[in-house]
């Protein structure tokens, strides 16, 4: 997104619109789907020497869930956006895209959960909990207390 400084009021003005999600550079990311595009909605004012540019951002993603492996659906929303940008006489544009794409990554959640109810996966056989029990025994208490006892005596 690049906003052309000449355009820009005195008084400020919305921008609201899309951009491109390959700007976030997920293709080939294995854990994360990009669904749509980013939708951007800000305010954009020159104040002083500065472009102030503040509001929200949100994109559709397909995020895989770090306890069943399974994708969901989630929106990624940021909505306190705010940078600002130095401009002189001669400044005729500000790109906005590195900013964008950065502040939508960091939103991306490490650890995703497609729901607080979501069982994983079965440690033994990997089958997915939420879609039924599976054979095998659950590991006993007791063996989690003599591993770390071993662990002690080493
Ligand atoms: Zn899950
Ligand atoms: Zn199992």
């Amino acid at each position: 997104m690049i906003i052309e400084i000449p355009k820009v009021s005195a008084e400020g003005a919305q921008y609201t619109g899309e951009e491109n999600p390959s700007i976030l550079g997920l293709e080939d990311n294995q854990l994360v789907r990009v669904e749509g595009p980013i939708r951007y909605d800000f305010f954009v004012q020159i104040v002083s020497q500065e472009l102030i540019v503040q509001g929200s951002l949100n994109v559709k993603l397909q995020v895989r869930c770090s306890k069943c492996a399974e994708f969901f659906s989630t929106t990624l929303a940021d909505l306190s956006f705010l940078r600002a940008y130095e401009i002189t006489g001669s400044t005729s544009s500000v790109d906005v895209t590195g900013d964008i794409r950065e502040e939508l990554l960091l939103d991306v959640p490490s650890f995703p959960v497609c729901s607080d109810a979501c069982k994983g996966l079965c440690p033994q056989c990997g089958k997915n909990l939420n879609e039924g029990k599976c054979g095998c025994r659950p590991p006993s208490g007791n063996d989690g207390w003599s591993a770390l006892d071993s662990l002690k005596l080493s």
